[in-house]
């Protein structure tokens, strides 16, 4: 079931991959929060401190703290906040996580319990 968003600033309806308001008095950057599951603004929060951490941003919805998920990272598509605030931050956001887990279970399941399987003959 497709959700409706609207940009939180203007209220402008946008599109759910939005990274940019399509509102051109508006113009503001978008990103899916996987806290609030909605598409909000939001705003620098703190560089990340070496090579393995993001810079951390806060939703301007729900004010909780997301990273840039690993897909958005690495330029695929994807606008997604990853949550934060856990044991460890997570990788991927709410709708990549999700995406991995419908098809993933499959190619990933293999390729990690390959790669445990490796792992396992290399150790005797
Ligand atoms: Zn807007
Ligand atoms: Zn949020
Ligand atoms: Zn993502």
């Amino acid at each position: 079931m497709p959700k409706d968003y609207q940009c939180p600033a203007c209220r402008n309806p946008i599109d759910g991959d939005a990274l940019v308001c399509s509102n051109s008095e508006c113009r503001k950057e978008l990103a899916y929060c996987s806290h609030c599951r909605d598409i909000t603004t939001y705003s620098f929060l703190e560089a990340g401190a070496g090579r393995f951490s993001r810079d951390k941003f806060r939703c301007v919805r729900c004010e909780r703290i997301g990273v840039k998920c690993l897909t958005w990272k690495a330029g695929g598509y994807c606008n997604g906040l990853a949550r934060t605030g856990s044991r460890w931050d997570q990788p991927l956001c709410a709708r990549c996580m999700h995406r991995v887990g419908e098809m993933g279970r499959s190619v990933l399941g293999w390729t990690l319990a390959g790669a445990l399987g490796g792992l396992i003959k290399r150790r005797k």
